[in-house]
């Protein structure tokens, strides 16, 4: 029945200039999200709309499916096509429409046309009138509701006729690549993917690091990564994925240093090395999926003690979330499932039976001098060691 599709987005904080960006990216987003769908398709720009017509044979739901996961789409609505050839025929058109979209016609509609060529021998409102009879006419069960109407017939009228009614949501946002890039901490857990789709989702392009600590974390946990990546990558396009070996770092840290500290001093080389790729990449900041209090190494002390080492801006999306409300997001998004698979992570392998809660700066700088021997040497071999994976 479709074989088109316009394309609505928001529109507040994009005038001027900045609107073309916003729909250049938008129109690039889409193409990407399309290119592994069935069939071809013709994207077009055209006064602040953004048509997708198929040239060829489609999959609907797989067209529908993977426009849902551009971010700056607020609804996508299939649209039918038609050459103009006079009221009637419209006329006969639209009630074809409804007839077939609507099997139950126990409803209430408007019509809203909106005429962008302006020689057409009727005024918005005299077609709007002259539909909303014809549509009586046919189907004696439909009313008329000019406030809140189960349906919205929407004509527009342009080189072509369109018709159209239904909206189906899109993720909102705003495309990828509108707003710079930044550099996600990705781990195997929940959190983690669901706060690079939240940085993403306002327009913000993504790169990644993983810290692996072989052989205590197995190439099935890094997989399960790359598997994350891949599923948060739908959302925003290829991702680099930088791997680290953080083993000799982390087990430096180990024997050098009081076990109940680990994990805050690990998380600090962590930051320190991702950071190192961000500035070398041109992320503007990093993100992780920390939320105040959730595990000892997220109490305000503990993200105070990790936030030192960095002069980027972190971005913590989730901060204020509780556990139940990133995995609704993360089920939302299709990464759950992935997540709570059981591969170990390198964070808690050496993990302390009682970590410290309350770290205190001083005690931790203090600590982190007695790795002073090595430890640049090493940061510096995880940085030349690491391995970039191209994950979409
Ligand atoms: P997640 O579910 O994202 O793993 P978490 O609740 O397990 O988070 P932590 O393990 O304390 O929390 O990690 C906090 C954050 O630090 C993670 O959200 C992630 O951004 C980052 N992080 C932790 N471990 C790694 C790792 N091995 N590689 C990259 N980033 C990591
Ligand atoms: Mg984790």
């Amino acid at each position: 029945m479709f074989k088109a599709f316009l394309i609505k987005y928001g529109e507040i904080g994009i005038k001027g200039k900045n609107r073309h960006l916003f729909e250049d990216a938008l129109v690039h987003q889409i193409k990407y999200a399309l290119k592994p769908v069935e069939g071809e398709f013709l994207i077009t720009k055209e006064q602040g709309r953004i048509y997708i017509e198929a040239q060829s044979e489609f999959d609907y739901e797989e067209t529908v499916e993977s426009l849902q996961h551009v971010f700056g789409i607020v609804g996508i609505c299939p649209m039918v096509v038609n050459e103009d050839q006079g009221f009637e025929q419209l006329a006969a058109d639209v009630t074809d429409y409804l007839n077939n979209r609507y099997p139950n016609k126990k409803k209430t509609f408007k019509v809203h046309t909106r005429r962008a060529r302006k020689n057409y021998p009727m005024s918005s409102m005299e077609v709007n009138a002259a539909l909303g009879e014809k549509i009586l006419q046919a189907f004696p069960e439909m009313t008329v509701d000019v406030h809140t109407p189960d349906i919205l017939v929407n004509v527009e009228i342009r080189a072509k006729i369109h018709i159209y009614s239904e909206v189906i949501p899109g993720p909102g946002g705003m495309p990828v690549g509108t707003n710079g890039k930044g550099m996600l901490l990705l781990s195997g857990g929940i959190d983690s993917p669901v706060a690079g789709y939240m940085v993403a989702k306002r327009g913000v392009k993504i790169d990644a690091v993983y810290f692996h600590a072989p052989p205590y974390t197995s190439e099935r946990a890094k997989q399960k990564v790359v598997d994350l990546a891949k599923l948060v990558a739908k959302y925003t396009g290829p991702i680099y994925l930088k791997v680290v070996n953080f083993t000799e770092i982390q087990m430096y840290i180990y024997e050098q240093c009081p076990h109940e500290e680990l994990t805050i001093i690990m998380r600090r080389y962590m930051m320190r090395i991702a950071e190192h790729f961000a500035e070398e990449t041109g992320s503007l900041g990093l993100i992780t999926g920390e939320s105040i209090g959730q595990v000892a190494s997220q109490t305000m002390q503990s993200l105070a003690a990790t936030n030192e080492v960095c002069h980027m801006p972190v971005y913590r999306p989730l901060i204020g979330f509780d556990k139940q409300e990133i995995v609704a997001v993360s089920e939302k998004i299709g990464t759950y499932e992935t997540s709570i698979l059981p591969y170990e992570d390198c964070c808690t392998i050496f993990v302390a039976k009682h970590p410290v809660t309350k770290p205190s700066l001083k005690v931790i700088r203090r600590s982190e001098l007695r790795l002073k021997e090595k430890i640049d040497q090493m940061v510096q071999t995880a940085i030349e060691t690491a391995e970039t994976i191209v994950v979409q």
